[in-house]
């Protein structure tokens, strides 16, 4: 998953970006880059790392400019690797180009077989890349190359693109991923979540809708759409888990979906007899919040997280992952003691958290454990920028709902039901793949079975 931000016509474009990232770490920890141009120069700087690791006063002082992209990456395609930090800065015949992306291609290796066949040179390992190069090889002016480019990639992508006199910012026909837009001043500002609009204050003017190309000059917007049929396939995740509770995310604010998320769940866990409702820190609780008022079960903090660690799942090792929960979640025994609980968190992918988490309760007293998730089983991997682990490695995809209980070692364990879930999230319109197996799209590997049989 990635974030991204752009800001167009304002002296202290690389600043705010910087600020920016800070407020979209969440979506991304391995990389951070800032682009700004210049006299149609573009000046960049990615490292590995956090916000604060990557860039000094210094660094963000020589990204001169009235325009200027940011970009943190936590990797879905492409290794943890500085070639692949974004964004992504390329000379093509359109000029100095600068890319973010937020997403994931599902047709990219095609793409990329195809150019390189024709002689075209990849620096990086990254889907985005496969953009960049169809841009080089498109006829017309940049405004024309580019929805004729886009027309072309298939999958997820929310882009920031920045040239020496403009900046575009675009959203895929399905809606995969966020993007708005806002002002400051006479200023557009573009961002995966409202939570960075609001930090450098700017104020939320609209989603980029489905298909939709925002070219963007001296403060003048032109709006085109792609020209391919937008079909709405935002991803429920978002809400349920990825963006933060501050954001307003497809129109909704993401704090209220996630109670509205654990009332329904309390409204189908009515069986359930506790002494309190806790959750899995940060995520969970709003939605245990939520659970916590409409079953009258009272709310208690009974795990304290650090935040000096950045999240379990960014490490990419098994061993290490384990060794990171311990590190960041700490049981309040105080509160737990010879409680019967009712533990809340929004998904179990592999298990492993949730088990650590349900061990470290039992020693700290717990006497029950009785485990909500926000979310239905997660069966299928995502193709389209979240780190759902392949199949094999999904808990839900191996085990039936017993032994998930036994494996994760709780009392019971009841998942929210897909209609409730999808009703708490605001109805239709959404991709919900890694609880259906139903894409939206085709996967990857049916993009590279049709190429290989022709269709
Ligand atoms: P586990 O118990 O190992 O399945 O991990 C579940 C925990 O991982 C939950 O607390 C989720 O909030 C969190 N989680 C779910 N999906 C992701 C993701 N794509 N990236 C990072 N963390 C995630």
């Amino acid at each position: 998953m990635c974030g991204i931000f752009g800001i167009e016509n304002h002296p202290d474009a690389a600043h705010l970006t910087y600020l920016s990232l800070f407020a979209l770490q969440h979506r991304g920890q391995e990389s951070a880059g800032i682009a700004s141009v210049l006299n149609g120069q573009i000046n960049s700087h990615t490292g590995m790392g956090i916000t604060s690791d990557v860039f000094s006063d210094k660094r963000i002082e020589k990204l001169c400019g009235t325009s200027a992209i940011g970009h943190v990456r936590y990797s879905t395609t492409g290794s943890s690797h500085i070639k692949n930090a974004q964004p992504l800065v390329s000379k093509t015949r359109h000029g100095a180009l600068a890319l973010g992306h937020n997403g994931n291609l599902t047709n990219a290796s095609e793409i990329r077989k195809n150019l390189e066949t024709k002689g075209a040179i990849f620096h990086s390992s990254t889907d985005s890349e496969a953009i960049l190069h169809l841009l080089a090889h498109s006829t017309g002016d940049f405004d024309e190359a580019l929805p004729e480019a886009l027309k072309k990639v298939e999958g997820a992508y929310s882009l920031v693109i920045l040239t020496g006199d403009q900046m575009i910012a675009c959203r895929d026909p399905h809606g995969f991923r966020p993007l708005v837009l806002g002002k400051l001043g006479n200023s557009y500002v573009v961002s995966s979540e409202t939570t960075a609009l609001s930090l450098v204050k700017a104020s939320y003017i609209r989603e980029i809708d489905p298909g939709e190309i925002l070219f963007i000059r001296q403060g003048n917007l032109k709006s085109v759409k792609i020209p391919t049929r937008p079909i709405s396939a935002r991803c429920v995740f978002e809400l349920v888990y990825f963006a933060r509770p501050d954001s307003v995310v497809f129109g909704k604010g993401v704090q209220a979906v996630r109670q509205a998320l654990g009332r329904a769940l309390a409204r189908e866990m009515k069986e359930v007899k506790a002494d309190l409702v806790m959750a899995v820190p940060d995520s969970g609780a709003p939605a245990a919040l939520g659970f916590s008022r409409e079953s009258e079960i009272p709310f208690e903090v009974g795990l304290v997280r650090s935040h000096y660690i950045s999240r379990t799942f960014i490490r990419p090792s098994q061993a290490l992952r384990e060794i990171a929960v311990d590190l960041k979640l700490s049981p309040v025994s105080e509160a737990l003691k010879g409680k019967r609980v009712v533990l809340i968190d929004d998904s179990i992918v592999r298990g492993t958290t949730s088990r650590k988490i349900a061990r470290s309760l039992r020693e700290a007293g717990a006497r029950e454990i009785h485990m909500g998730i926000t979310s239905p089983p997660i069966v299928s991997a995502c193709y389209y920028g979240i780190d759902t682990p392949k199949s094999e490695a999904l808990i839900a995809n191996q085990r039936k709902l017993e032994e998930i209980r036994d494996f994760v070692g709780v009392d019971s364990l009841h998942y929210l039901s897909l209609e409730a879930m999808l009703e708490a999230a605001g109805g239709s319109g959404f991709c919900d793949a890694c609880f259906t197996k139903n894409y939206p799209t085709k996967t990857p590997a049916e993009v590279s079975i049709s190429q290989k049989v022709g269709l």
